[in-house]
């Protein structure tokens, strides 16, 4: 399965509806996640991670 796929199973299994891809980012309620890899190794881990993305933070910040 794909990064990209896992992102959505966690995002659908939030009970999020409202979301879209743009590429490989995750849009939700208008904030921007890069998709990364997780190897937490936590048992509970579904191998994904959702990282705001910074680029975008900064561009609010200013
Ligand atoms: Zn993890």
């Amino acid at each position: 399965m794909t990064l990209k796929a896992r992102a959505r199973e966690k995002v659908e299994r939030a009970g999020i509806s409202n979301y879209s891809f743009d590429h490989d980012v995750l849009v939700m309620c208008g904030v921007r996640y890069t998709i990364a890899a997780c190897d937490c190794g936590e048992a509970d881990c579904d191998g994904v991670r959702l990282e705001k993305d910074a680029a975008a933070a900064g561009r609010i910040l200013q």
